[in-house]
């Protein structure tokens, strides 16, 4: 142990024992989210920095989570931090009603990066009231109520955004859920339309959402929304061919197509926004995590210029006290302009395409617990089985299993703070990280893969 005052990987004595004493007072009184509240043992963090956490012994860890996927720009980025001191010594807190040049400059950089004609932005608190924003400029500009979404998907934990999420987190919520229709999604690893070819997945699944559709009623349809990349329902790149399938049934029937961000927004997968890689334009796309990686809460909604008309002479139904948050909105005019001048979003290509796209090529054929590797930029998930003849996971689909535990023991062991699901891991880390950082995520997950070798 050290003397107080001197570093145990650049933390102190005291620093551990401030970690100690939260640790007691957030399992006395911290109520934490989507999980059982007795027996949970969360990890203490004491620091952070760039790429790395340090956790309540004072060990660094490598961040491939990014936390939530949100530090795209890496922890405690200087020129954010002083933005946010620098507008807190101005202005902290101004109603939606005013204008703040925080809030403009940043609704304008977001209109400037966004796709089309997504000239309008409507800022929320986060991810999930984006959607439920959205979703309500959808049924105002349409007049009309239902929602599409798909299955294996997340949108948030609010009401109506948990409702048209289509992973297992809609258990237990499901009641309030009226008007919402699903579809299955394409995911050509675990096809669900018995597809042998990329080609075949993206016919047969456009051929169910137009089913679902005429199914439904076209005319009683508001909104279609879609992750870009689903993410933590496991980061299922789509297939050629689909996105413009999906343009196409959105302007046949009249529905409006939303494009949900929140995770793949801002360079996660190697492009500003993820339907860059296929050239779409969505009428509304929601964004949050990646806009100000997170350092202040914000979230929000990018509106073409058709649904601005909607609401040019009819008042839009809707706010949030904290809407365009001065300290939120100097965070994310700073985390933009750092993107660029970091050349962040070219930096998440490229260990795309030379380090995680490779390297995990590699992983994938050397151990037998690997069933499939697939991502973008620096948005990947490694997909474990029990047999990849069968694609029997190594958990199941919404729990956990031993295997699961012990691979999460082992990557943090070899100094990783991973991001895991089900029977996945993702590979999630900063967009800045360095090619040396990111084979050393690779090399640790290589190694820590043995122990799910063990069980396939
Ligand atoms: N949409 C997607 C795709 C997400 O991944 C998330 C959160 O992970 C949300 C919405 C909800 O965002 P928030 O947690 O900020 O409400």
């Amino acid at each position: 142990m050290s003397t107080p005052g001197t570093f145990i990987a650049g933390v102190t004595d005291a620093d551990i024992e401030e970690g100690r004493r939260a640790y007691q007072q957030d399992r006395e009184h911290v109520f934490h989210s989507w999980s059982a509240q007795a027996g949970l043992d969360p990890m203490t963090v004491l620091r952070t920095e760039g790429s790395y956490v340090w956790d309540g012994e004072g060990r660094r860890l490598l961040d491939f989570s990014s936390q939530m996927v949100n530090t795209n720009i890496g922890h405690q980025h200087p020129a954010v931090v002083r933005a946010i001191q620098d507008q807190a010594a101005k202005i902290c807190t101004i109603a939606p009603s005013h204008v703040n040049a925080a809030r403009s400059e940043a609704a304008r950089l977001i209109a400037e990066l966004t796709p089309g004609d997504l000239n309008h932005v409507f800022f929320t608190n986060g991810g999930a009231d984006a959607n439920e924003h959205a979703i309500r400029m959808a049924r105002v500009h349409t007049g009309r109520h239902k929602v599409l979404s798909a299955y294996r998907s997340y949108h948030g934990g609010t009401d109506l955004a948990v409702n048209v999420t289509g992973d297992t987190r809609r258990f237990g919520n499901d009641h309030a859920g009226v008007g919402v229709a699903r579809f299955l999604p394409a995911y050509p690893y675990r096809s669900y339309f018995d597809s042998t070819s990329e080609e075949e997945e993206t016919t047969r699944a456009l051929r169910h959402l137009e089913d679902v559709i005429l199914l439904e009623g076209p005319e009683s349809i508001a909104a279609l929304i879609l992750e870009s990349v689903p993410g933590t329902p496991g980061i299922y790149v789509p297939p050629k061919g689909y996105m413009q399938g999906v343009r196409n049934l959105a302007d046949k029937y009249g529905i409006v197509w939303i494009a949900d961000e929140v995770m793949v927004g801002f360079g996660r997968t190697g492009e500003w926004f993820a339907v860059d890689h296929w050239d779409q334009r969505p009428d509304l796309m929601t964004f949050a995590k990646g806009v100000n990686s997170g350092y202040v809460p914000l979230g929000g909604v990018a509106i073409s210029d058709e649904i601005y008309q909607t609401f040019a002479e009819r008042p839009y139904p809707g706010g949030l006290t904290y809407s365009g948050h001065p300290l939120a909105c100097a965070a994310a005019v700073a985390t933009i302009q750092a993107m660029k001048d970091e050349g962040m979003v070219e930096n998440a290509r490229r260990l795309g395409t030379e380090v995680f796209g490779p390297g995990l090529a590699e992983i994938a054929e050397k151990h037998p617990s690997v069933g499939d590797v697939r991502g973008l930029g620096c948005f990947w998930a490694i997909e474990l089985v029990k047999d990849r003849q069968t694609k029997e996971p190594l958990a199941p689909y919404g729990g956990s299993s031993a295997a699961m535990g012990e691979l999460i023991g082992a990557l943090k062991a070899g100094g990783m703070l991973p991001f895991a699901n089900y029977n996945r891991i993702h590979v999630a880390p900063p967009l800045n990280m360095s090619t040396e950082e990111a084979r050393e995520g690779l090399r640790i997950i290589d190694e820590a893969l043995s122990v799910a070798d063990a069980h396939a």
